[in-house]
């Protein structure tokens, strides 16, 4: 007879939740897909700074200027005008974050089955 293993107290996917923080922009009320593509946009169209080449681009257009780190990378956010050397990278960018409601933190839905890992570890310690 073997006493009983220690019990999950929580279920993995009751731990996560979508980041219930605003994504849509509030001066020009695009939706954008993340926060990280938000925090682009207001960056580079609303705040007219690149921070690719870290300088100002208050006389451009940024959607033009997005253009001009093209190089090797095809794919371009049409929120915030990033440009990605693949549509993987690209849909990493516009995926939703997630929100652990364990350790409040914040995360992409592709490193999600990690972070679960993680808890899963520490949950039999609890
Ligand atoms: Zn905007
Ligand atoms: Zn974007
Ligand atoms: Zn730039
Ligand atoms: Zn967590």
């Amino acid at each position: 007879m073997s006493h009983a293993t220690a019990q999950n107290p929580v279920d993995p996917k009751d731990i996560l939740i979508e980041d219930p923080s605003e994504t849509d922009c509030n001066v020009c009320g695009k939706q954008c897909p993340s926060k990280q593509c938000l925090e682009r946009h207001m960056c580079l169209v609303h705040n007219g700074y690149c921070d690719v080449c870290n300088q100002r681009i208050d006389n451009e257009d940024a959607e033009a200027h997005g253009l001009k780190h093209n190089g090797l990378k095809p794919v371009q956010c049409d929120t915030c005008f990033k440009l990605f050397s693949s549509r993987s990278g690209f849909v990493n960018h516009v995926t939703k974050d997630l929100m652990c409601l364990l350790c409040n933190k914040t995360f992409t839905v592709t490193s999600r089955a990690k972070h679960l890992r993680l808890h899963n570890m520490r949950l039999h310690y609890i």
